[in-house]
């Protein structure tokens, strides 16, 4: 059973300086995360605290709703997108609990803030109606990552997080609604997860769940994550981990794997083009004319 710490936090939203993200700041709830993926990137977070149990030792701020506001609804906020969980999901275990993402979407749906949010999580479901409202208010993306269409590795992988019907079903739901879906397949990693047959059926029944749009990458081993991650392979994987532990002699996995990953890739994204949909948005106050869907 996991550890919750309570902390407060001194500010809600922390920005990002990047040309490749569609947004300018990050809200997370929780450092720490309890879907325990083995090949988790962010476990370099909890260095910033006292623990080193990424997984188990859970940092919640209690008071994050308030410093939100504060943030928002200052006369210098620029009403850009927040993205809500970009280093631990927001709607891992703990959020059942603590029940702080409803009233994180009622502030954003009361100050009109754009949301993007990717989650493995079955919860979102819970919030589904206020997700629905601030859809028809401002722009608010919602993804999925699935990497895998076998329930066993995803065990393997993610053993914490939604079952992939479940994942799916999330996007699903919110395809009925004003709310862009997308699917995240990532990590893509070697001889796991990366056969044509896994790739195209992600693909294939991301286009029947109508998901507007598909973003994917290849395992990056960064820092601990390498060591994490290959301690994994050779304990659970061990047929394999000569083979995965070819490709990384450094980080990243090696050009000659990419260039034949990306043909794969290119070629499934054709056979199955998934397309962004038209939203629609209430008559526009002389404000809200810089809404734009990121
Ligand atoms: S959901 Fe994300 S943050 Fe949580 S364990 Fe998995 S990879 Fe790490």
């Amino acid at each position: 059973m996991p550890k919750y710490i309570e902390i407060n936090c001194k500010t809600a939203c922390n920005r990002i300086n990047s040309d490749f993200l569609p947004f300018n700041w990050d809200l997370n709830i929780y450092r720490g995360c309890e879907h325990k993926c083995q090949y988790c990137f962010a476990v370099y977070s909890h260095k910033y605290m006292e623990s080193n149990n990424f997984f188990d030792e859970i940092y919640v701020k209690k008071n994050i709703v308030e410093c939100f506001e504060k943030q928002i609804s200052s006369k210098r906020w620029k009403r850009t997108t927040v993205n809500i969980g970009g280093v631990t999901d927001s709607y891992q275990p703990a959020e059942k609990q603590y029940k702080i993402m409803p009233e994180i979407l009622k502030l954003c749906i009361k100050y009109k803030v754009p949301v993007s949010l990717s989650t493995k999580s079955n919860l979102i479901l819970r919030d589904f109606d206020l997700f629905e409202e601030l859809a028809t208010l401002v722009p608010v993306d919602i993804a999925c990552t699935i990497t895998t269409v076998n329930e066993n590795i995803r065990k393997l992988l993610e053993p914490n997080a939604s079952s992939i019907k479940d994942r799916f079903n999330n996007l699903k739901e919110f395809s009925k609604t004003n709310v862009n879906t997308g699917i995240f397949i990532m990590p893509i990693i070697p001889e796991i997860n990366d056969s044509y047959e896994n790739l195209s059926t992600l693909f294939k029944t991301a286009k029947e769940n109508k998901v507007n749009y598909a973003i994917t990458s290849i395992l990056n081993l960064r820092g601990e994550t390498k060591t994490n991650f290959l301690n994994f392979v050779k304990d659970k994987l061990p047929h394999l981990y000569n083979k995965i532990k070819a490709h990384y002699k450094y980080a990243y996995a090696d050009t000659a794997y990419k260039k034949h990953l990306y043909g794969i890739l290119n070629k499934i994204e054709k056979m199955y083009p998934l397309k962004e949909k038209e939203i629609v948005y209430p008559a526009c106050e002389e404000n809200d004319n810089q809404l734009s869907l990121f």
